[in-house]
């Protein structure tokens, strides 16, 4: 089993750790050439979305990977992945977000939460996160909820949480990713 990490720019590292504890091999994708190489998922970590999206069209990325993950390979996008996800970006998951949507004084917090599939007293660290506005389709399922808003969602093969799990001591959504793939 091996799992791309988009390496473009922001909080690649720390899955890389999470996947290494997991006893599964990683690799990262900084350009078209290392894309082409076998993967049974991606993670699309945290950062900047907009200098992600823009480096993603420069590199010729964009296409390749919205259009491996409509095929069906299994994805975790956390936080500004989740947004690289949502409708008006890569378009894979039927969501639309809000980003930054905690304003300036609570832009990064930390709080334990349930997460359907998962279980009670997940860690969420939040920085600079978006939120989930609006599921548009009925594929696409809330899992996760803080203060009235949607802060998790799963459609198929595809995961997206605003916070950022690789940040804490659980591993719990990187073994869903894991359990995915073995579908
Ligand atoms: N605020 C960032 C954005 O809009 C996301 C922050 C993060 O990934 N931690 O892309």
């Amino acid at each position: 089993m091996r799992i791309a990490v988009l390496a473009l720019q922001g909080a690649f590292i720390e899955h890389e750790q999470v996947l290494q504890r997991l006893g599964v091999e990683t690799f990262e994708v900084r350009q078209l050439s290392d894309w082409q190489q076998p993967k049974d998922a991606l993670i699309l970590p945290g950062g900047e979305s907009t200098v992600q999206m823009r480096l993603l069209k420069e590199l010729g990325l964009f296409e390749p990977i919205r259009q491996a993950i409509v095929d069906g390979l299994p994805v975790l996008g956390t936080c500004a992945g989740m947004i690289l996800l949502s409708e008006g970006y890569l378009g894979t998951m039927h969501i639309r977000v809000r980003r930054n949507a905690y304003g300036r004084q609570l832009g990064s917090f930390h709080t334990m939460g349930r997460v359907d599939g998962i279980g009670n007293d997940v860690p969420m660290t939040f920085i600079r996160a978006p939120y989930i506005d609006a599921v548009l389709a009925a594929d696409c399922t809330p899992i996760a909820q803080v203060d009235g808003h949607i802060v998790a969602a799963c459609q198929g093969h595809q995961i997206a949480t605003a916070f950022h799990p690789e940040l804490d001591d659980d591993m719990r959504l990187h073994q869903l990713l894991v359990d995915m793939i073995k579908l």
